[in-house]
């Protein structure tokens, strides 16, 4: 077979480090849910009727991937800046149309993650009908820690929470999700053939806000593991 050549170095694949193994997980897309936890859609002013609606997804370019424990630069063109703090499930193996009742087959593990938002952009654009890739999927907005293997394992409980410079600002429990680990796994591989590598950002429960140059975010999930990340300045 003859290798391909490039014109320049492609870009290394987006990977995250994996808990007691040497070799990387690599990351294929990033699927984020919307509005996953009642307090936090009410405090996003979206209160959601779960027998009347569907959930819903945006997306993040793998490049927008950071570890855990990163300085990230302050992003440009905005003044309001969020953490949310996330569950993020990742898929190890491949599925569509998957059964509600089956979703666990496709589960690798969980990562602690943070979907950092340009709220102000975010916002602006929701409230014009417009895409929300300016406000979500910008560079380094998609912090995860270590992949913790799991396979076949639905997390349902578990405390989840985050700090911003020692000071509790999100506390909540998995068991809140609006539509648990099995429905998002099964309901999203209606409209994407779901791949190995996939990650899925369940949510985020309620207490989101902004961060400054010099903070130092810090989350946990219960069970699974850490995340964190300090704000540099803008550059
Ligand atoms: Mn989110």
């Amino acid at each position: 077979m003859t290798q391909a050549t490039y014109l320049w170095t492609p870009p290394a694949t987006p990977s995250l480090p994996v808990r007691g193994q040497s070799a990387r997980l690599p990351v294929n897309r990033i699927f984020c849910v919307g509005r996953n936890y009642h307090a936090h859609a009410v405090e996003m002013g979206k209160p959601v009727d779960k027998s009347a609606e569907r959930p819903f997804y945006f997306t993040k370019s793998a490049q927008a991937l950071v570890p855990s424990g990163a300085t990230v630069a302050y992003p440009p063109q905005t003044k309001n800046y969020h953490f949310e703090m996330e569950l993020v499930l990742v898929v190890g193996k491949p599925g569509f149309e998957v059964k509600a009742e089956d979703a666990h087959e496709l589960i690798y593990g969980y990562a602690c993650g943070l979907d950092m938002t340009r709220r102000d952009l975010q916002l602006a654009a929701r409230d014009k009908g417009r895409p929300w890739d300016l406000g979500k999927d910008f560079e380094q907005s998609a912090v995860c820690g270590e992949v913790v293997p799991m396979p076949g394992v639905v997390i349902e409980q578990g405390a989840i929470a985050l700090a911003v410079n020692g000071q509790a600002k999100q506390q909540s429990d998995v068991n809140k999700l609006i539509w648990n680990i099995r429905e998002i796994v099964a309901d999203l591989s209606l409209f994407y053939h779901l791949q190995p590598g996939d990650l899925i950002y369940t949510g985020t429960p309620e207490g989101v806000g902004a961060v400054v140059p010099g903070d130092r975010i810090t989350g946990h999930v219960e069970g699974v593991g850490e995340v964190a990340l300090t704000v540099g300045s803008a550059r």
